[in-house]
């Protein structure tokens, strides 16, 4: 019997009418004669809802409180999902998170998948049941809370149970057909990818292409779990995540990803002394803030200006942590751009490639684009560019790389 992970996104599970099609298809699935196992995330809306309430009551709500609250979204998709089930004669049993064995550490908001003991899942499924899992949490080994794995960790939930059950493969169900080439709604004519390696979807994962959270392509690379990202509105072939040898094309690009959501930080006139910067990033690794991108200028007259980009939501803390260390090691101010945003060009083709980055700063260049920062690996270039031109940048160079459906359709006439 082949072992199914089915994760449906909010979209997918956004309103009761929705969640009874969800129903209907993982009926369909189980039917067929597969185990299967579903992982909900919370009906569309609803995480950003019950954050925006406690925000309402505490401009700093206790971690431990708000992991407990937005947990609650992914319970109400779980119960109803198995209510729906249960209507149409099919047996099934939900669980959270750490009822499904999904220990983490102890990092609120973003936690880290540290073990896996699906017992009761597998026990379930081998009782005959469809297990439904709440995506998105766990509970912590150390303190025994509540935990949640950032936004987006339905998907990160779905990988992980995947390769702990060594299941056949798990499907993403959202509510576009597949993995583009570029963000559909910002680029109208991005085109959908048939396939595309761990590590190219890493990069556009990690570069803000939100259709799958960055830990699941981890998981699914070390893993080796096949990534199935497809819509639940269609029973279309989506995209398969896996290994490079699996790609049936191979392009020089795969896609443009962006994100809006980090800040860059500036500490200004940093001695150009040995053990700095280390002390600088130590200090923001130790407050457990994630940092980006880093740019330090050349030094004139024995000081520099030293960039970084760091996720919005942990500016107060990482200021909180560089200022008075700026002070100490005879630096100067530290200074916020959170108006900000990331483009990056990812493709496992430029390895081999000369003129990528220079093709890329032409198209930005014509499109009147100002680069503030910029980074690459070997199958990426990022650059920082103002957060009101961000979608100028990535059509510009969506367009220069040829990468929209009627780019191909001319090629082929
Ligand atoms: P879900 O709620 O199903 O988890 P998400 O909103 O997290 O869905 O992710 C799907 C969204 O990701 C799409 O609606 C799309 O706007 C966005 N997205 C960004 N980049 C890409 C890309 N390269 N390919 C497909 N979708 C993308
Ligand atoms: N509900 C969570 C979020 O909105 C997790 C998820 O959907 O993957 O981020
Ligand atoms: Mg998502």
């Amino acid at each position: 019997m082949a072992i199914v992970v089915q994760k449906y996104g909010g979209t997918s599970v956004g309103d009761v009418e929705r969640m009874k099609r969800v129903a209907d298809r993982v009926s369909r699935t189980h039917r067929d004669g597969n185990q299967t196992v579903v992982v909900v995330s919370a009906m569309g809306g609803t995480t950003d809802d019950l954050v925006g309430m406690a925000s309402a009551i505490s401009d700093a709500p206790p971690q431990r409180e708000l992991d407990i609250l937005v947990s609650s979204g992914e319970r109400i998709s779980m119960s109803l999902l198995a209510m729906a089930l249960a209507e149409r004669g099919v047996q099934a049993k939900s669980f959270t998170g750490s009822q499904a064995g999904i220990i983490t550490d102890e990092s609120h908001g973003k936690a880290r998948i540290v073990d896996l003991t699906p017992g009761r899942v597998q026990e379930a499924l081998d009782e005959g049941n469809v297990v439904i899992v709440a995506g998105f949490q766990g509970v912590s080994a150390k303190t025994k809370d509540i935990t949640t794995l950032g936004r987006g960790g339905s998907d990160t939930t779905a990988v992980a149970l995947a390769a702990a059950l060594e299941a056949d493969v798990c499907e993403i169900y959202t509510d576009v057909d597949g993995v583009f080439t570029a963000d559909p709604r910002i680029v109208p004519d991005a085109q959908k990818l048939d396939t595309v390696s761990y590590e190219e979807m890493l990069e556009l994962a990690a570069q803000g292409a939100k259709v799958l959270q960055v830990r699941s392509v981890e998981f699914g690379r070390n893993h080796g779990v096949r990534i199935h990202v497809r819509s639940s509105f269609s029973y279309r072939a989506g995209t398969w995540v896996g290994p490079q040898e699996d790609k049936v094309e191979d392009a020089i690009i795969s896609g443009v990803a962006h994100d809006t959501s980090e800040a860059k930080l500036t500490i200004q006139h940093v001695p150009d002394e040995v053990g700095v910067a280390s002390k600088l990033f130590a200090a923001l690794a130790d407050a457990n803030i994630n940092v980006d991108m880093i740019v330090q200028n050349v030094s004139q007259k024995g000081a520099t200006d030293i960039s970084c980009t760091v996720p919005r939501g942990e500016v107060d803390k990482a200021t909180q942590v560089l200022e008075p260390l700026a002070k100490q090691i005879g630096a100067g101010d530290v200074v916020l751009d959170p108006e900000i945003a990331k483009v990056a060009l990812v493709g496992a083709g430029m390895k081999t490639h000369p003129g990528v980055a220079a093709k890329m700063f032409t198209a930005l260049s014509d499109a009147g684009v100002n680069i503030q920062m910029i980074s690459t690996s070997t199958i990426r270039v990022s650059v920082v560019v103002d957060a009101d031109q961000v979608e100028q940048a990535v059509r510009a160079v969506h367009e220069a790389f040829d990468l929209g459906e009627s780019a191909v359709e001319q090629g082929a006439s």
